[in-house]
């Protein structure tokens, strides 16, 4: 196919969208939780190697796994990414391609993003780049946000040097197709904390001789909450409690300890560090307040995907030569996306792409991807290829 007379259109065809679409079904039905992504690593070796890439890299990280496709001459070096995992929910759908795996299930369309750019291996292995380099990064442990890092701690990943990154998130509640994208921050920083509360037993009847933690969760609890900054202002701030626990059902004791968990959300990473210091600073000094040791975790960091100006021009383009609708999102989206990790690093872009207004939302238990997307995520990945291959970085 050509288009304007010059650009030659690659399209995937009915029967590599059938067999990608039987691949994606394929998946849903194995799904593996974060960490534990052996069989789908396997499986995406063995789709990758008939298509040939110059280096298949395993092991990556965990169970990771990169293509990588070279040009003769050189060119800039590009990086596509999807994620492997899937998430601890009990799927719901009756469907014939449903999991097989009891309370675990492909909830964030991950499943699809693998499928997308497997696509994109079959344009790519059908027309080798004549120039540069082009990266197909299949990272595991996205949802428990180690997945990034651990591909970011491991030399074959950086010695490759990428100059641009891109992503995409499939995004149920938006018209099937939309491109959404913004420059800037385009997911929120996020971070789990775990606040430990150690005091000590004492009899039921006797709390005064034990040190209980009730009080100052609850107090500490208030103190966080209060620090929120609403989703008009700048330097917004969000916190949720996810969980609060302490003691044991035994109406004998009074509690001698207790955690509060809490999720931390932000535009900016600075936000976030800032925020969490003032947390820290109010729970101490509400534990020694009240006698208690404290002890606070982090974990479940996932750094604001941050847009390049560049990246963000290309995926705009691509989507109109594509005759795919583009919306600018006036804000960024509240979720955490690990591969703000790597936009950290190096210019690219993260960009959503509407799975249809009706679908059931991300991590919802009927939730199911889209097939629709695949050619649709596939081709766009493609055409911004060609677009950032002739693109100085
Ligand atoms: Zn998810
Ligand atoms: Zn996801």
């Amino acid at each position: 196919l050509e288009k304007a007379g010059c650009i030659i259109m690659n399209r995937l065809s009915e029967s590599q969208l059938n067999e990608l679409r039987e691949f994606r079904r394929y998946l849903h039905r194995h799904p593996e939780l974060s960490e534990e992504e052996v069989e789908t690593a396997k499986q995406i070796k063995s789709q990758l190697e008939p298509l040939n890439p110059q280096h298949l890299l395993t092991d990556l990280g965990g169970h990771g796994l990169a293509a990588i496709f070279e040009g003769r001459a050189e060119g800039p070096t590009l990086l596509f990414r999807c994620e492997l995992d899937a998430l601890p929910i009990q799927e719901v759908n009756d469907f014939e391609h449903r999991s097989t795996q009891d309370g675990v299930a492909h909830k964030c369309g991950h499943d699809g993003h693998m499928s997308i750019l497997l696509g994109l291996a079959h344009l790519i292995a059908e027309a080798p780049p004549r120039h540069g380099k082009v990266i197909l990064l299949f990272q595991p442990a996205e949802e428990n946000g180690v997945g990034a890092e651990s591909m970011l701690q491991d030399t074959r990943v950086t010695g490759l040097q990428p100059d641009a990154v891109f992503a995409l998130h499939n995004l149920p509640g938006f018209p099937l197709g939309l491109v959404l994208c913004r420059e800037g921050s385009f997911t929120a920083s996020v971070e789990s904390l775990s606040i430990y509360y150690e005091g000590k037993t004492s009899h039921a009847g006797e709390p005064e001789k034990g040190t209980n933690p009730a009080l100052a969760i609850a107090q500490s609890l208030e103190g966080i909450m209060a620090l929120q900054q609403s989703i008009d202002q700048p330097d917004f701030f969000q916190v949720t409690p996810i969980q609060i626990s302490m003691g044991e059902e035994a109406y004998g004791i009074s509690a001698g300890h207790g955690v509060l968990r809490i999720t931390i959300r932000s535009w900016e990473p600075e936000v976030l560090n800032r925020g969490r210091d003032q947390i820290e600073k109010s729970v101490n000094s509400i534990a020694a307040e009240h006698g208690l040791d404290l002890r606070v975790e982090r974990s479940h960091a996932f750094s604001a995907n941050q847009n390049a100006a560049k990246a963000v021009e290309l995926i705009q383009a691509a989507s109109a030569d594509l005759g795919l609708d583009y919306m600018t999102r006036d804000e960024p989206f509240r979720w955490g996306e690990d591969f703000g990790l790597f936009t950290a690093r190096y210019p690219g872009a993260m960009f959503g792409l509407g799975a249809g207004e009706t679908r059931p939302a991300l991590h919802n238990p009927d939730y199911d991807f889209p097939d629709e997307l695949i050619q649709t995520g596939a081709e766009l990945f493609h055409e911004i290829m060609k677009k950032a291959l002739d693109t100085p970085w």
